[in-house]
């Protein structure tokens, strides 16, 4: 019992100093001992870990208040990286992140969705490309994060099911093995919720993300963990049903919420009802950007529709905060009011005091969530 807690008290100063680093730039050992209230010689001794590891560095002497020379030390920010990748239905897209979260290089491939075979080619072409352009090995680079739109096995690093990629029960983690670095696969609703409360973490404990993008999806952290479900199915908000024998949906039912909210059918009901059709989501943003009358309107209706989903979530789960986010966060920039309306016309059960609806920081958070995940892991265990 007594050497669990030593350890624990271990860990917990291990990790208290990596953040302290994280905010300064040069700090000196008995700075960081006065901070943090921790004893010098317990500083010394993780500094010294932390030096033989390569995480922190001497940088130059500082002349401190009472005179005397002390080194400072700084976070070797490059001493560690992580990359996420995205599987999306147009793009591949990768981020290689450092210790301290800054990006330092994005990559994006437009490719033709011919297959899971082909996405795996161009991802093993790049993802080589990266690892020697800036030396990585299996010390530096603490893991590999991929990002699906659609169901997965996150333990054993499969896709389930994911039709916007034409795959099915496909081992993905196992195509990646020889690189030798630990793979993840996770669902991209649940790698944006994750950044987001990441970004919340200090104010928040719960957090459901709805992810708008070619599909619709759901993530879901409850007490900082990302809820999968006992079947690794949670969150499949685009297929609970808004109408009996409604609109045909991709993955073969009729009526579920995704085949009224997804991106595509956004486009599709703006082409039901203008003369000249538009094949591009981006198109339709020029168009609601420049003030096309029929664009609002189109809009309009689906943000009516799209509350309905968000109004059937707080039902169920009361979060504090659900965020939106996805291909359509330039489009809700100026509607979260609309969007707020419609999901508490109805719910005389709760209001927006108590859950906060809110656009996503970035659209695109499930490749940031992915490249962060592993440099998390690594600052909060070790
Ligand atoms: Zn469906």
């Amino acid at each position: 019992m007594i050497e669990v807690n030593h350890s624990k008290i271990k860990e917990t100063n291990r990790k208290k100093i990596i953040g302290l680093l994280l905010e300064r730039n040069e700090i000196t050992k008995l700075d960081i001992s006065r901070i943090l209230d921790i004893s010098i010689t317990t500083v010394s001794t993780n500094i010294t870990e932390l030096k033989s590891e390569g995480i922190v560095e001497d940088v130059r002497s500082l002349e401190s208040t009472g005179g005397r020379k002390a080194i400072a030390i700084k976070l070797n920010e490059n001493c560690r990286y992580s990359i996420g990748v995205a599987l999306t239905p147009n793009h591949i897209k990768i981020s290689l992140v450092n210790l301290k979260k800054e990006i330092i290089d994005n990559i994006r491939i437009r490719h033709k969705n011919n297959g899971i075979e082909e996405l795996i080619t161009i991802i093993k072409e790049n993802l080589e490309l990266i690892i020697k352009k800036y030396e990585l090995n299996d010390k530096k680079l603490l893991g590999i994060v991929f990002s699906v739109p659609g169901t997965v096995d996150f333990e054993n690093g499969i896709i389930k099911y994911a039709y916007l990629l034409k795959a099915k029960a496909f081992n993905l983690k196992e195509r990646f093995l020889y690189l030798n670095v630990p793979i993840y696969v996770d669902n991209e609703a649940n790698l944006s919720a994750y950044y987001e409360f990441l970004n919340r973490k200090d104010m928040l404990k719960n957090l459901l993300y709805v992810s708008i993008t070619d599909g619709l999806g759901l993530g879901i952290v409850i007490d900082g963990k990302i809820y999968r479900g006992d079947n690794n199915s949670s969150g499949e908000l685009g297929h609970i049903k808004i109408s009996i024998n409604g609109k045909k949906c991709k993955c073969g039912a009729k009526g579920c919420l995704e085949a009224y909210t997804s991106m595509n059918s956004l486009m599709e009901n703006y082409n039901e009802v203008a003369e000249t059709h538009i094949s591009d989501i981006y198109e339709f943003e020029e168009k609601y950007i420049k003030g096309n009358e029929l664009a609002i309107k189109v809009l309009e209706e689906y943000l009516g529709i799209l509350g309905i989903g968000i109004s059937n979530l707080i039902m169920i789960l009361d979060p504090s905060c659900i965020v939106v986010g996805g291909d359509i966060n330039n489009l809700l920039k100026d509607k979260m009011v609309l969007l707020r309306e419609s999901a508490y016309k109805d719910n005389s059960f709760t209001n927006e005091n108590n859950c906060n609806i809110k656009l996503a920081d970035f659209k695109e958070s499930y490749l940031l969530g992915a490249a962060m995940m592993p440099i998390e892991e690594f600052l909060q265990i070790k």
